[in-house]
């Protein structure tokens, strides 16, 4: 008997829009969809009107129902995997089974959709020529800084997903191993509060005290923030956006050293140079 096909199918961010023809098709003619959380499927298939048998597949029962998978795809089955949101596989259950089908000479299909990371970046302003993902930190302390040791040697944007209850923390362990970086926070894509949140660190830390809903991290890559730090230009540019804000002299140029991570006397000489 032919071996089914594995379909790993994108499925929404928020906007229930966000789903192709093509997924839609796949969900319909599928035998069985493995889904994260059945409840929350259930919900998109009611929308699109299609019942199908539902097969739970989640991070603590990914061994045992990968099993399971690849004994309906034995048996000529095609089965659909799709996650709560976005794209399976990515920060999300599938990787076992996709490892395992292929190891049996059985195909996994990509059917391409929606995925956060990917939004998130192209609508960043960020480089987007090169760029590294890192899914979720560590929750242990000792792992998280040793990563993120790791990120600051990185030269490309960084994105980072996190949960809502643990941003404020997070950003203050980036601020505190890689300096005070620019960054852009994505929040709620594709939902009614859509938001890109912009500017260094302690800048969003300033402002944005109550986290709510779905976020990403997206790190500039830091020598575009070593060019920056040599740049008169630059700097002075820097000083313009802070006096447009309102802020005072000594507040600018504190702000300044701090997030270029120079001695103060040294944004001090830039300015006097702008004013003579
Ligand atoms: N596999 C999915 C993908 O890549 O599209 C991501 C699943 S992961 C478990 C969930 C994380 O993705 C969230 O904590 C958040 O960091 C990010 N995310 C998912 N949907 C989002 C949205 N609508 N807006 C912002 N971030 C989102």
């Amino acid at each position: 008997m032919e071996n089914g096909k594995l379909y790993l199918v994108a499925t929404p961010i928020g906007n229930l829009e966000d789903i192709t023809l093509r997924a839609i098709r796949i969900l319909k003619e599928v035998d069985y969809i493995a889904a994260e959380d059945t409840r929350h499927t259930l919900k998109l298939l009611n929308h699109l009107q299609i019942t199908k048998p539902l097969i739970s597949y989640h991070r603590h029962n990914e061994e045992v129902k990968s099993e399971e998978l690849l004994q309906k795809l034995k048996m000529g089955k095609n089965i659909a995997l799709v996650s709560d949101a976005g794209t399976p596989v990515i920060s999300d259950p599938g990787e076992q089974v996709v490892k395992e089908a292929l190891k049996n000479g059985i195909e996994a299909i990509p059917i391409p959709g929606a995925c956060a990371l990917i939004n998130a970046l192209i609508a960043s302003g960020l480089d987007t020529k090169e760029f590294v993902f890192y899914g979720f930190l560590s929750v242990h302390k000792k792992l998280k800084k040793e990563k993120l040791g790791q990120i600051k040697k990185e030269n490309k944007t960084v994105i980072l997903y996190e949960a809502p209850h643990k941003l404020l923390n997070t950003l203050r362990d980036i601020q505190e191993i890689l300096g005070d970086r620019y960054i852009v926070i994505a929040r709620e894509l594709t939902k009614i509060h859509e938001e890109f949140i912009r500017g260094t660190i302690s800048e969003i830390l300033e402002k944005y005290k109550q986290p709510k809903g779905e976020h990403i991290i997206l790190i500039e890559k830091s020598d575009q923030i070593e060019n920056k730090s040599e740049n008169k230009e630059t700097i002075e540019e820097r000083y313009a956006y802070y006096e447009e804000q309102g802020f005072i002299k000594n507040e600018i140029i504190k702000k300044i050293a701090k997030e270029r991570g120079v001695p103060k006397n040294e944004v001090y000489q830039y300015i006097l140079k702008r004013e003579e």
